[in-house]
């Protein structure tokens, strides 16, 4: 039986075609209707694949082309003659093949994007070099200080025992240049960042909550924790991957320039991952064990942060610790004092480790 397929025909040298119709007999013979083409046999022609309704092509052994949109009289003509569809096309038509490649595609997205990216941004903060890291810890120094903190109103006198503390808890890393530097909260209150650098930032309000000097000591240490484990370049990493990835393989230092413009937002705006906090917690732990410190006293600072939620700025120095913990009024969002918690999320079964530290 014979089909007729309308379509165009291009000469093969210009870009002009004329309307014709493409006769097909069962036995695999084409041939144009009126117009002098002779016959072709359907072995000698190359046929473009099917992809939805994108109009096909027969391309002829003497150069012509002839295009069509009527997709499924070609189909017809070589079935026909026992010519297969495309796998493409089978698969296209497939509803359930499609339903399974959307949700193998999702899969493949959510894969990359859980583990994926986690993976390679580990990888990339392994490996990027120490002026990486001072650049952008002094950026984001230079941006915190412009835009939240104040200068510290301690004086080195009250400074210096806070300093010592420190120094001495560095003192066993020769890996990691500690530095520590002191700083007003400004509308962030208590807080302690730690920079790829090994700088770390603690805020006045943060030691004037401290009770007792161990209690400082265990958040400097967790804070060393994040440093250790390069927590803050993995996580900023995470969230501009792709330009470390170009600084990787390009090698262009400079653009660095877009960690240094992401991290002090991410360290002020958004929390660590618990898998980040757990492993500052554990090099926590086991550096208080070393220097024979008790676990508790992170544990009663975290506590003493929570009650004094209520207590904003100046008034402070009213909270004794001992109000009741209201967590339904008191949220990050509204309150100075919780905002350590909310950058360093807490959680019963996270300071129950401090008091229980050999579970
Ligand atoms: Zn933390």
């Amino acid at each position: 039986m014979n089909i007729r397929i309308s379509g165009r025909l291009y000469d093969g040298v210009s870009a002009t075609s004329t309307p014709v119709k493409a006769v097909c007999d069962g036995s695999g013979w084409l041939s144009i209707e009126d117009v002098d083409f002779g016959a072709i046999t359907i072995a000698d022609i190359q046929f473009s694949e099917r992809v939805g309704t994108i109009p096909r092509t027969m391309q002829f052994p003497n150069g012509k082309m002839f295009e069509c949109d009527d997709n499924d009289s070609i189909d017809r003509w070589l079935s026909q003659c026992g010519h297969q569809t495309s796998w493409q096309h089978r698969l296209e038509r497939n509803g359930s093949f499609a339903v399974a490649a959307l949700v193998a595609l999702a899969l493949v997205i959510l894969v990359s994007v859980r583990w994926g990216i986690p993976q390679i941004s580990n990888l990339i903060a392994a490996r990027l070099p120490t002026e990486v890291d001072v650049m952008i810890a002094n950026g984001t120094l230079e941006a915190l200080d412009e835009t939240i903190f104040e200068r510290s109103k301690l004086s080195d006198l009250e400074q210096r025992p806070v300093l010592e503390r420190f120094n001495q808890l560095a003192a066993y890393n020769h890996e990691v240049n500690f530095n520590l530097v002191f700083r007003g909260g400004g509308w962030i209150g208590p807080n302690a960042f730690a920079l790829p650098n090994g700088t770390i930032i603690v805020t006045d309000e943060l030691i004037s909550l401290s009770k007792h000097e161990d209690e400082l000591g265990s958040v400097l240490l967790h804070e060393m924790g994040h440093v250790v484990h390069r927590h803050s370049l993995r996580q900023v990493i995470r969230h501009s991957w792709l330009a470390m990835l170009s600084l990787l393989i390009v090698g262009d230092v400079s653009s660095a320039g877009t960690l240094v413009l992401a991290l002090p937002s991410i360290l002020v705006q958004s929390a660590y991952s618990q898998e980040f906090e757990t492993e500052a917690d554990d090099f926590a732990l086991a550096r208080m064990r070393e220097h024979n410190l008790d676990p508790t006293h992170l544990a009663n600072f975290l506590d003493r942060i929570e009650r004094c939620a209520a207590f904003d700025g100046d008034a402070i120095s009213e909270c004794d610790g001992s109000a009741t913990i209201n967590r339904e009024n008191a949220t990050p969002q509204t309150s100075g004092w919780l905002r350590y918690l909310s950058t360093h999320p807490t959680n019963e079964r996270r300071t129950a480790r401090f008091r229980r530290p050999k579970d």
